[in-house]
């Protein structure tokens, strides 16, 4: 039996495409193309579901990462600290405004920001402005350890949370809900998806919430331009997708974390390592990754899964600082390089059956 990565047909089934054109329609006859009332809407209900204050709309989740540090007044030389488990993104964002990225390793068992690591890399570079911890995997950064860190030494979080709609830290809250800045993307493979490319960021207060909706808009205020911004406003089309989608995204949430508690129940006595347990009921389950002992069994095991028609991805084959052009960069990426090459995602999405979960399953273990 197939077993598919996504599954895009049941998530855009003919009802949800039926009510898509029926808005698409609207739309186009109100001449509303940019920021129009599904993009308020939309910002609202997010924010209330995130329990965060504000919420803004954005092109794409790599301009929320800049926007994110541009907010912080992140300058041309400045350091920005990095978790070195992520998506290329992550250090892109802090090149495209001229600073300098430090690597900060991983926990081994989850490629979260370590931080061991973040305290070390803090005290041997006392001018580091700002730090992305990254919510991988949709499991929680351990933001509640990392804040006194750099609260003492008045370094801004921009939490990178494109893999974490609807995730909670370790404290219960919802991601996004902290004082720090955190970004997210709508990018159609991530837990809630629009028809293209569409980011967020949440904010604690509003001064940084106009400060961002001034960015995005070209520097503009309602009282003239008072900074350089740029155009990282998001389609009407996307942010009504990202209305209608959002009606059954709690559902679908839930629905991945049962698929998860499934793997973890019949995985947790396998040969391959999990992440712990703590985080089935908090992790947003974007993605579910499995350990192997080394990389060869790695890429054996992902053959032996592809033989038997069963997807699964390598998030991510390396580490960002073994990427070639951030070979040259400072900081801590031991673990990080270890992780990324024992880890493999099978499939998950909120529609994976019990029969597909057995199928996987079975062939992990046979796999053996
Ligand atoms: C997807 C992703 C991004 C970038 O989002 P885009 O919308 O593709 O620009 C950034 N960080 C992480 C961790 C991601 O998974």
């Amino acid at each position: 039996m197939a077993v598919g990565f996504y599954n895009f047909k049941e998530l855009h089934n003919e009802k949800l495409q039926a009510d898509i054109i029926e808005r698409f329609k609207e739309i186009v006859s109100k001449n509303a193309f940019v920021e129009g009332e599904y993009n308020t809407k939309f910002e609202q209900e997010f924010a209330d579901y995130i329990q965060a204050n504000h919420c803004l709309l954005l092109a794409n989740g790599t301009d929320a990462l800049e926007i994110g540090l541009q907010a912080y007044d992140i300058k041309p030389g400045d350091k920005v600290a990095i978790s070195a488990i992520s998506f290329f993104a992550t250090v892109e964002c802090v090149i495209n405004q001229g600073a300098h990225p430090i690597f900060v390793d991983v926990d081994p068992e989850t490629g979260l920001i370590c931080p061991d690591s973040l305290e070390r890399i803090v005290n041997k570079y006392p001018d580091i402005k700002a730090v992305i911890p990254v919510h991988i995997y949709g499991l929680p950064a351990p933001i509640e350890k990392i804040q006194p860190i750099c609260d003492a030494k008045g370094i801004a979080i921009v939490e990178d949370g494109a893999q974490s709609h609807g995730g909670k830290y370790e404290n219960g809250k919802m991601i996004g809900s902290s004082a720090n800045l955190c970004t997210y993307s709508f990018y159609p493979t991530k837990n809630l998806g629009a028809f293209g490319d569409a980011g967020a960021i949440t904010a604690p207060n509003k001064k940084m919430a106009d400060k961002i909706m001034s960015i995005r808009n070209h520097g503009r205020s309602p009282d003239g331009h008072k900074l350089f911004g740029r155009n990282s406003r998001c389609d009407h089309l996307q942010a009504a997708v990202l209305d209608l989608k959002f009606q059954s995204f709690p559902k679908q949430n839930e629905q991945r974390k049962e698929v998860a508690k499934k793997y973890f129940d019949k995985l947790k006595d396998s040969k391959v390592e999990l992440v712990p347990e703590k985080y089935l009921d908090i992790s947003s389950w974007h993605l579910f990754p499995i350990r192997l002992s080394n990389k060869e069994e790695k890429y054996a095991m992902k053959e032996h899964l592809s033989k038997k028609g069963i997807g699964s991805a390598l998030f991510y084959e390396k580490a960002m600082p073994e990427e070639k052009p951030c070979v040259d960069f400072p900081g801590e990426k031991e673990k990080a390089i270890e992780f990324a090459a024992k880890t493999l995602c099978i499939p998950m999405n909120p529609f994976v059956t019990d029969d597909e979960i057995k199928e996987v399953v079975k062939e992990i273990k046979a796999f053996f």
